[in-house]
């Protein structure tokens, strides 16, 4: 059993889907993090995006694993805890960059591909529907205005402590990046043909659970 979820930034996929791989006993894959990891690591090692021999050696020094299981389950970057520093601003900032990168998209869409065909699974993204998992056997694609999806993320961040940046700031990073994330020319985001629209801006999150439970039961 293959789910794939994709959608804007913040358009609420990962809630979603950890929901669902609970209800539905499927291992949840945030494809989102594995960028944000390698983009942390391309931070932290000052890689240059524009000269491909380094982004290569840097992707051979990137090691992504996971630990625990369930709900608790949270990937690692060389055997360290990322969690927290994924989700910091200045890799919102740098991340639509990094995953733009051919060699980087081909590095984690393998690894996704293999997860994919060894277990049942649920993944999250902006090219599940569209690359990583083509013929997965629904498909959901989620949006909300930019202003909803800003004002989750902003209480979000407020409730976990992850970043003071502004409602506003916020705001204009999401559109940002989804700007940036659906022109780019590899894997752009886009809605699969074959994929549910979801416009989950009038919605809970128990109804747009519910919305997708009744067609997974169909
Ligand atoms: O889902 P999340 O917002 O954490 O994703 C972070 C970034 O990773 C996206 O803005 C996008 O640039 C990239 N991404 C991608 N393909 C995916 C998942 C995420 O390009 N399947």
């Amino acid at each position: 059993m293959q789910i794939a979820i994709d959608g804007p930034a913040s358009s609420g996929k990962s809630t979603i889907a950890k929901l669902l791989a609970q209800k539905l006993n499927l291992l949840y894959l945030d494809t989102g993090a594995m960028y944000r990891a390698i983009t942390l690591f391309f931070i932290e090692h000052k890689v240059d995006l524009e000269q491909p021999d380094q982004v290569k050696q840097a992707l051979e020094e990137c090691q992504l694993s996971y630990r625990g299981q369930g709900l608790e389950r949270t990937l690692l970057l060389n055997g360290k805890e990322i969690e927290k520093k994924i989700r910091s601003a200045e890799v919102n900032a740098q991340v639509s960059a990094v995953s733009a990168i051919p060699e980087v998209r081909h590095y984690l869409v393998a690894m996704q591909q293999k997860i994919g065909q060894e277990m049942s699974v649920i993944m999250d993204g902006r090219d599940i529907g569209t690359v990583v998992l083509k013929d997965a056997d629904y498909k959901f694609y989620l949006t909300a205005n930019a202003h909803v999806r800003a004002l989750r993320r902003y209480q979000e961040n407020q409730e976990k402590g992850l970043s003071n940046q502004s409602l506003a700031e916020i705001e204009q990073t999401i559109i940002d990046r989804d700007y940036y994330d659906s022109h780019r020319t590899m894997s752009p985001l886009k809605k699969a043909e074959d994929a549910i629209e979801i416009d989950t801006s009038q919605y809970s999150i128990e109804e747009v659970l519910e919305i997708i439970l009744n067609q997974v039961k169909r």
